[in-house]
């Protein structure tokens, strides 16, 4: 729904892009964004609202907790190539060995990842 929000809202900007004031009531915070900072960030789903049904998570989440979690082909997002999630039993963080979820982080979420020990060797 906040996606259809600020779908709406893009295209509202770009039907008035030829005339020289924005739409009245163009306020984009009513329309799938919130204000921080003077910065426009997208609104998220509410924290006690899932993005799937439970049924469908189950399905492609691992339960992986070991040490060399997703490592191998036993984590079932790793043997079906899929990345692992916040979901999963690793939740996808700095523990999860998975290729695939490595290769999907921004490089915001990898510095986020770096312990204080890697900083010291850069
Ligand atoms: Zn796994
Ligand atoms: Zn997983």
């Amino acid at each position: 729904m906040q996606h259809v929000y600020r779908a709406h809202y893009q295209t509202l900007m770009w039907k008035s892009s030829l005339i020289s004031e924005p739409p009245e009531d163009a306020d984009p915070v009513k329309y799938g964004w919130t204000k921080r900072n003077d910065k426009l960030f997208p609104v998220m789903l509410p924290e006690n609202i899932s993005p799937v049904p439970t049924e469908i998570l189950q399905m492609i989440k691992c339960a992986c907790s070991s040490m060399r979690a997703c490592s191998t082909s036993r984590c079932s997002c790793a043997s079906t190539q899929m990345s692992c999630s916040m979901f999963c039993g690793c939740h996808a963080g700095v523990d999860c060995n998975n290729v695939n979820t490595r290769s999907i982080l921004s490089q915001e979420e990898k510095d986020e990842l770096m312990t204080d020990d890697d900083l010291h060797n850069i």
